[in-house]
């Protein structure tokens, strides 16, 4: 491991102010779970690492606005076990999910949100990309665990987040800071510039390996995540895991409903581990609408979320996986899946 340095601020300004120094060539360091395996595999190489859980503003869950505001120094057990987080059942299925009890003493829902692709290309020093003398070393190679959907440009991972489905899904925003110059304040003032996110606007699928995997610029971070009031909200998230090990899904999907009288009145469907970002299946969703949702509709919904699926050479076994998690995510939300297993 290359050395850094390594702060550990208690208030906003100052973490901001760390993390702009060095050109913002600085890592912020949440649990530490994903980062510190970045580091120690030189995939990254910040000039300073920034601990913000020791910032108290950052910490817990707390009623804002109708909905729950929750800090980025917030583990998910703490979310797992606060009142506040239970009608968001979409979330606690994927902390029920997690088979690592050192991955929720100390992972963040942030922390999930802005880690990067366990493609083994990248994890193993290729760039994002994984091009090697003009050619992409995913299609060529052993990409079964790479994108089905939106990978027709150079970018064949799949969005690491497990959590950004289920957070999509319920129109999650995100409370993201920095400090940017103010012209009000002179030429060469700086202000803390704060903006809130909607997160389906928080993600990108890069087309050059400098660019990230987030709009989040250098020095920027998340310092909260906002849901919107769980009301009468059905949720669920259906993830497809393997066996055994701290393996991330294969494929996943969460979806919102609203329902009525039996029938879906307002649907949001998000595929998580299948294209480089979060995928809403928008179409899939809207057909819903005006439906009553029973098995059937809801195998058609998780057909129509893929149709437009272009698996890779090694992956199309992803395709029925990921119309399985629509499915079941759908079910589930309305408490029907017992009946199909
Ligand atoms: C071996 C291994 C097994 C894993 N197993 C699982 C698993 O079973 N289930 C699972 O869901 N995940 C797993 N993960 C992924 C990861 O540990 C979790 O997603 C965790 O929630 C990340 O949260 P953290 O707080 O530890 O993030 P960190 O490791 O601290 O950070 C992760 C990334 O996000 C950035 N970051 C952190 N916080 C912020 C912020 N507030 N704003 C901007 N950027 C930020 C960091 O700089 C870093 O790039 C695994 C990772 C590894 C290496």
């Amino acid at each position: 491991m290359r050395s850094f340095e390594y702060a550990r601020p208690e208030t906003e300004a100052e973490a901001l102010e760390l993390l702009a120094e060095h050109g913002g060539n600085t890592a912020v360091l949440a649990g530490g779970t994903d980062l510190m395996n970045l580091l120690k595999r030189d995939v990254i190489q910040p000039a300073r690492v920034v601990d913000i859980k020791n910032i108290p503003s950052w910490r817990g869950l707390k009623p804002q606005d109708g909905g729950v505001l929750i800090g980025a120094n917030t583990t998910l057990d703490e979310i797992n076990e606060h009142a506040l987080a239970a009608d968001y059942r979409s979330l606690i299925d994927v902390i029920e999910g997690i088979r690592a009890i050192q991955i929720t003493a100390n992972g963040t829902l942030a922390g999930d949100l802005c880690q990067l692709p366990h493609c083994w290309y990248f994890r193993n020093g290729y760039g994002l990309l994984a091009m090697q003398d003009g050619e992409s070393l995913v299609a060529t190679g052993d990409n079964r665990y790479h994108a089905i959907l939106g990978n027709s440009g150079p970018a064949k991972f799949v969005s690491a987040s497990r959590f950004a489905p289920s957070a999509m899904a319920w129109d999650a925003k995100v409370r993201l800071v920095t400090l940017a110059r103010s012209a009000s304040e002179g030429a060469d003032a700086v202000a803390p510039k704060e903006e809130w996110l909607p997160l389906d606007y928080f993600f990108q699928t890069p087309k050059v390996n400098s660019q990230g995997v987030t709009v989040l610029k250098p020095g920027q971070l998340i310092t909260h995540v906002w849901l919107p009031a769980a009301s009468d909200t059905r949720s669920a998230t259906y993830e497809v895991l393997e066996l055994c090990g701290l393996d991330q899904p294969q494929a996943s999907a969460a979806c919102c409903l609203g329902i009525d009288g039996g029938i879906v009145r307002s649907a949001k469907i998000v595929l998580g581990h299948v294209a480089p970002t979060p995928w809403i299946a928008h179409e899939a969703a809207k057909w819903l609408v005006g439906q009553p949702l029973t098995s059937d509709i809801a195998e058609t919904a998780g057909r129509m979320a893929l149709a437009k699926a272009t698996p890779l050479s090694h992956n199309d076994y992803k395709v029925q996986m990921a119309e399985t998690a629509v499915k079941r995510a759908l079910l589930k939300a309305t408490n029907q899946l017992g009946e199909i297993l």
